[in-house]
């Protein structure tokens, strides 16, 4: 029996900044993997959190 707090993914991918989203969209778009995107942020765009806190793109998506 799998816990309840145990995630299944094809990827684990750490850091959701440019690169880490990047990938994610071509994962996304272009296979049927499954993803998990792990950060030390609390929301997604890398240094860009911390070097331009005034800066907000579009709503970051929850999924
Ligand atoms: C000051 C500055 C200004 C810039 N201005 C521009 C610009 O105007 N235009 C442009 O095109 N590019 C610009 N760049 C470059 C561009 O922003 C970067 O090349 C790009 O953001 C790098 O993306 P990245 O995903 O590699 O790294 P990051 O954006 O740094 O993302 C890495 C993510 O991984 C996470 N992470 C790392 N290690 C761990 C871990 N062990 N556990 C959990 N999470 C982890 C971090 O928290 C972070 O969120 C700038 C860069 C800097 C430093």
């Amino acid at each position: 029996m799998t816990p309840q707090n145990t995630l299944n993914a094809d990827y684990l991918i750490i850091g959701s900044g440019a690169v880490g989203m990047a990938f994610a969209d071509t994962l996304f778009h272009e296979t049927d993997a499954t993803m998990v995107i792990v950060d030390r942020h609390h929301g997604p765009g890398g240094h860009w959190n911390d070097a331009y806190p005034f800066v907000r793109l579009h709503q970051p998506s929850a999924y």
